[in-house]
């Protein structure tokens, strides 16, 4: 069976393994060892509470996570995010939060932090029009900081981080929400991280974090609503009110197979990577009619954005791309042009069709 979603670049919500589908196809009728429709299964059932615990054990597992980490199923998507955190850990500081500004979603972080606490932002790079990421020295980061925040891949722009920026002496929070679980991350570096699903883990609906216990129980003393608080998630085991039940199954179905069939994050990265390679080398071939957004150092594996040098080949290619079966390639609204997502499930040979029609639709124009 060909799946049209073979073809899916969409920038989010992204592409799902084709097995995966099948899976959820079979349970929204019935839960194979339930018997009854997933989306009517009970939040407070014996299989539910399992469904969580055995997702947290293959983030777990995948990760090599330490036992100080919590990992919630969060609701509120990577938004939601954005203010908890500061909320939590920069209420009531008295040295401001360091904030790296490096794209959109970064970029949109800032005023959730500056409304609760003081904050500064310790790099922009929206001067060049978020071209570039910063390298090491040009960064000079607050070893005060309560904490310093990071977007480790910029989905809108095509940029991602291929070292681990700031201070190991400050608490490291990332937003990894479109990069996350696609390659190995030294956990070890980070006090928290954050991932919506719906880039490269399963539907909207759901949020994963991953925080230290530790630094939540030394840093977090305010009094928080009960949504609002980790903690109480924590302690609930992210069962506080009713939680997205369908997200979060087929996160575990994610998850799954990410452990199983792909055999986890190093072969992953490899298998990103390769993808990445095929789509970055063909844009460079076709020289002078495409520019890449990123420079050459700080490109994204997950994400790939470019504009064609002649602006009448844009809305023809998109137009012809969608004929030709070949869906989402419209760029974000912000940057315009073309972004080529290749999430996590995207197949190599997806790729291998994609690369084949940009050099097509290029030698056709020229
Ligand atoms: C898509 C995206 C967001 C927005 O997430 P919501 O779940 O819609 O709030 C935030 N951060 C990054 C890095 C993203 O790619």
């Amino acid at each position: 069976m060909a799946f049209l979603d073979e073809h899916n670049f969409s920038g989010g919500p992204g592409v799902l393994p084709a097995s995966v589908l099948l899976q959820v196809q079979q349970a929204i009728l019935q839960v194979p060892e339930l018997g009854i429709s997933l989306l009517g299964v009970s939040h407070r059932s014996d299989w539910f509470a399992q469904v969580v615990a055995e997702a947290e054990s293959h983030v777990r597992y995948l990760l090599n996570l330490e036992d100080d980490f919590a990992v919630l199923f969060l609701q509120g998507g990577a938004t939601q995010q954005f203010s908890m955190v500061p909320m939590t850990f920069l209420a009531g500081s008295s040295s401001p939060a360091d904030y790296l500004d490096t794209g959109y979603w970064s970029h949109k972080s800032l005023p959730h932090a500056a409304c609760i606490g003081p904050m500064r932002t310790a790099w922009s790079g929206q001067a060049r029009g978020y071209c570039d990421l910063p390298v090491r020295h040009e960064v000079d980061y607050d070893p005060r900081a309560p904490y310093m925040h990071y977007v480790s891949n910029e989905t809108v722009e095509g940029l991602q981080f291929h070292d681990v920026p700031g201070l190991d002496s400050v608490p490291r929070v990332c937003d990894m929400s479109s990069d996350f679980l696609s390659r190995w991350v030294d956990m070890k570096r980070y006090a928290l991280v954050y991932a919506h699903a719906q880039k490269n883990l399963g539907p909207a609906g759901v949020t994963l974090v991953l925080v230290r216990k530790s630094w939540l129980a030394q840093s977090c003393q305010t009094d928080l609503p009960d949504f609002l608080d980790y903690r109480q998630h924590m302690q609930a085991h992210s069962i506080l009110n009713t939680p997205p039940v369908f997200a979060i199954y087929v996160v575990l179905l994610v998850l799954r197979w990410l452990r199983y069939e792909v055999g986890g994050l190093d072969k992953m990265q490899a298998i990103n990577a390769a993808k990445a390679g095929k789509v970055y080398n063909c844009l460079e071939r076709l020289g002078d009619d495409v520019v890449i957004h990123a420079t050459a150092a700080c490109r994204s594996q997950m994400n790939a954005v470019f504009h064609f040098s002649h602006p009448e080949w844009q809305q023809r290619f998109l137009d012809l791309s969608q004929r030709a079966g070949f869906i989402g390639l419209e760029g974000h609204r912000s940057v315009g042009g073309v972004r080529i997502s290749m999430y996590n499930a995207m197949q190599p040979h997806a790729i291998d069709d994609l690369v084949e029609w940009v050099a097509e639709f290029c030698r056709l124009q020229g």
